[in-house]
């Protein structure tokens, strides 16, 4: 009879990176899984500096856009979101050397730095690059279980997108709004709390003093578009449209497909003023746009400020009434609920709706 041998235990290093992936199943915010996949990988390798890129191919450019940094002091690991989506900058030859097979790894040493970078993707179709400095080199070991861990990251991503986006646009869909409201709502609470303090503590309370707000956007007479050109054609106008949304907005607002030719943009931070002309900027896109065969199109687009006090229904609500008014005054235009409240064209006729507006003025004027 054989002797028996004591099952090696598990390397507390590959515990963290298990638990690492098990903590990834389970994290259905997107900014959260980018933050557990970098945290992650960095305790697994005792990084010190990470740097997570999406990555862009825009034949024959290869370039990278940064979506977050990591830094460690060797016990606690910190992780900050950049994400402006603006800068995209060519790869180095470091990141280029990984992007070159599937899920590839390329490794170099600068000092007493090691410099590693794993592509997350097929040969071609990598969306995201992982760089990591340690003061070590890794094993060839470590690499691979790394990779594994990495391909985890990329299956739960993929999760997310079917689970958050528009099939057909690739915009957020509906059901990621209803998520992301209460937390726009938060960040409206905290803008409206800054502007009512003292100047100086303004900053602390929150960066962002602006309020935000809520957009309605309505293609005009879409039905003749598909009864003229039929159903292939008006899908190829949803899709320019939601192309032009992404171009006419900030990489930060927040642009949902609502369900056939509605849509509806978040904005943050966005003073009064010029709230208006952003909205406005985005219909003169579209009209301005030769959609393939189709020729030109039009949109229409109602807004209203997002007030805290309010519920999404009843904010939904103004934007839709905003847009409602456009519609029936000649389409192609942009229309605020307040600003038509105030000038006496739009009359609010729900009780709920009344005492709202009772309450703002007895703030005015307390
Ligand atoms: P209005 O200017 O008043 O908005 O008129 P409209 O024709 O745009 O609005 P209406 O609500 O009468 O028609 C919307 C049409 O959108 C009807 C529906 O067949 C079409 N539609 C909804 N979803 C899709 C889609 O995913 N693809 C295509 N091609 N058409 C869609
Ligand atoms: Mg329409
Ligand atoms: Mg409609």
């Amino acid at each position: 009879m054989s002797p028996l041998t004591a099952p090696t235990p598990p390397s507390p290093r590959l515990l963290t990176l298990l638990s690492g992936a098990e903590a990834l199943s389970r994290t259905r915010d997107l900014r959260t899984i980018f933050r557990n996949a970098a945290e992650c990988a960095m305790r697994f390798l005792d990084g010190r500096f990470g740097l997570l890129f999406a990555v862009r191919f825009t034949p024959p450019d290869l370039t990278v856009g940064l979506l977050g940094c990591c830094v460690s002091d060797g016990t606690d690991t910190y992780w900050e979101d950049v994400c402006d989506g603006n800068s995209w900058l060519p790869v180095d030859p470091l990141l280029g050397g990984s992007l070159e097979t599937d899920f590839g790894h390329a490794v170099s040493q600068e000092g007493d730095t090691w410099r590693l970078a794993f592509a997350i993707g097929a040969l071609g179709q990598a969306r995201w690059v992982l760089e990591i400095h340690t003061p070590q080199a890794p094993s060839e070991a470590d690499c691979e279980a790394l990779k594994l861990f990495l391909r985890c990251f990329d299956n739960q991503h993929q999760q997310w997108e079917y689970a958050n986006l528009d099939t057909l646009t690739r915009l957020l869909n509906r059901k990621t709004f209803d998520d992301d409201f209460e937390r726009l709502i938060a960040a409206a609470e905290l803008a409206e709390q800054a502007r009512k303090a003292p100047l100086e503590r303004r900053e602390q309370i929150q960066p962002f003093t602006q309020p935000c707000w809520l957009g309605v956007v309505d293609i005009d007479h879409f039905k003749k578009i598909n009864d003229n050109f039929g159903h292939l054609f008006g899908d190829e106008v949803l899709l320019r449209v939601a192309d032009l949304m992404r171009q006419s907005f900030r990489s930060n607002d927040k642009l949902f497909r609502f369900g056939g030719e509605e849509f509806v943009v978040m904005l943050r931070n966005v003073a009064e003023d010029h709230v208006h002309s952003i909205f406005d900027r985005f219909r003169r896109a579209v009209e301005r746009f030769e959609f393939p065969r189709v020729g030109h199109v039009a949109c229409s687009l109602g807004f209203s400020r997002i007030d805290p006090r309010l519920s999404p229904a009843e904010l939904l609500g103004r934007a839709d009434e905003a847009l409602y008014y456009s519609k029936e005054h000649g389409r192609n235009q942009v229309n605020g609920f307040d600003e038509l409240v105030m000038s006496g064209k739009l009359r609010i006729v729900s009780p709920a709706g009344q005492a709202q507006i009772q309450s703002d003025i007895d703030e005015i004027f307390l």
